[in-house]
């Protein structure tokens, strides 16, 4: 169940909700369903594949995926991973030799010491590692921050797993970081966990070291498991620096970090991914990988190996033209009158303040599609702070991008007129 710490932030995050459905035989779904709703990026999905059918041609701002394809390398190390006859179950936590190469890559990047024996789980997506968290640390009636605008996944596996997600906003005026003073007037008596994703989706924020080392305090302070989504640490850009919370003092013990090859290696459809967690934590998170997804794909995982042994060479060369984008977005968005945008310092999302142009967010993005053919996600459908925004994703090429931004640019010229 969703829940707002005041009144102000009552407004239900966004997707339709189609819940409790029944069919012909009156086979209803389960009660928890009811606050589950469908995504609202399926909405906006679905809206622009209906127009793609009728031939007219839509610029798609709306995903999170790279455009880019997998490298070379890791589709090799999978193929020779078939041919080899590697097509069978592997141990839940996964191959040892990948988790030895994430060991490897949390010490040389991150500097923390994760043993690949009995603290790494690899999973299906990070997807997976987030809802695996929550289920198997997360009491029914157990209170998670979350913070706001989001991805929506924490607030919705949160729920399935009896927890109640708590909205701790993330304005706009503090470039999307949270305050102290947010998180603290957010915990409760039944406070159990924080998640935190940074760099972030959808607002492009890096949260500094300060951010970290006084969160980490206060977890402790509090006694509080802390969830860190670090799926785009690697697509940041110049003069930001990627933390992870799992390094200040006191907080590897009460730390699951989550990452995955998704976003740096363009592997989204790979379902690869995994979780960091002190030993007492995986004894918990490993019983609900066994009992649901048993083990990530096996020559996926072979894949990972190749990705985190082949050098950083290709993440590089896609945060290049990530980067380039994205100040191309700027100064495109920004250039647009009644349009508000805050430079991302990582991820590939922009949060463009749409408020001025008297449209909510919902009513907005179907314009932007009806008008200019630019599929965009309301920012009603990410979290109780979203509504005065539209995430415009530029994880598109540059030559969908120019479109884009001069078709939304005429397309708000005309609704100011
Ligand atoms: N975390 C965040 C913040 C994301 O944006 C996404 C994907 N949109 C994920 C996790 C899931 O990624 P994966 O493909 O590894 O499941």
């Amino acid at each position: 169940m969703l829940q707002a710490n005041s009144a102000s932030h009552q407004a239900k995050p966004g997707g339709d909700a189609g819940n409790h459905e029944s069919d012909a035989l009156g086979m209803k779904s389960a009660k928890r369903m009811e606050h589950i709703p469908f995504s609202a990026i399926r909405k906006v999905l679905e809206a622009a594949a209906a127009k793609e059918k009728l031939g007219q041609e839509v610029i798609h701002l709306e995903i999170g995926r790279p455009d880019f394809d997998t490298p070379v390398h890791i589709k090799e190390q999978a193929k020779q991973a078939l041919d080899l006859g590697r097509v069978h179950y592997t141990s839940n936590y996964g191959i040892l030799e990948l988790r030895r190469e994430i060991a490897r890559k949390l010490d040389r990047q991150n500097g923390l010491v994760y043993d690949p024996e009995g603290e790494i789980t690899v999973t299906v997506g990070s997807n997976e590692a987030v809802f695996m968290a929550m289920m198997a640390l997360l009491d029914p009636g157990d209170e998670v921050l979350v913070v706001d605008p989001c991805w929506l996944h924490y607030f919705y596996c949160a729920t399935l797993a009896g927890a109640v997600a708590v909205s701790v906003p993330a304005r706009s005026e503090n470039d999307f970081i949270p305050t102290m003073e947010d998180f603290r007037s957010c915990l409760s008596a039944r406070t159990r966990m924080v998640v935190v994703n940074s760099p972030n989706n959808p607002t492009g924020a890096v949260y500094p070291e300060s951010f970290f080392k006084e969160l980490a305090a206060l977890a402790c302070e509090h006694n509080l498991l802390v969830l860190s989504d670090e799926i785009y640490e690697d697509i940041i850009y110049a003069g930001a620096r990627h933390h992870s919370i799992a390094g200040f003092p006191g907080m590897k013990p009460r730390t699951i970090l989550v990452n995955g090859f998704s976003k740096n290696y363009a592997m989204t459809g790979w379902r690869l991914g995994y979780a960091a967690a002190d030993r007492e934590l995986t004894r918990a998170l490993i019983r609900v990988h066994q009992y649901t997804t048993v083990c990530a794909t096996t020559f996926a995982q072979w894949g990972g190996v190749a990705a985190l042994a082949g050098g950083r060479g290709v993440v590089d060369e896609m945060v290049a033209q990530f980067e380039r984008r994205m100040q191309f977005v700027y100064r495109e968005l920004g250039a647009m009158p009644g349009v508000k945008v805050i430079r991302p310092r990582g991820a590939f999302y922009f949060m463009a303040d749409i408020s001025s142009f008297g449209l909510d967010s919902e009513q907005m993005s179907t314009y932007l599609l009806e008008e200019a053919g630019c599929a965009t996600v309301p920012g009603a459908g990410l979290g109780r702070y979203g509504h005065n925004y539209i995430r415009i994703s530029y994880a598109n090429s540059m030559a969908k991008l120019r479109v884009g931004m001069q078709r939304i640019q005429n397309a708000l010229q005309k609704l100011a007129a």
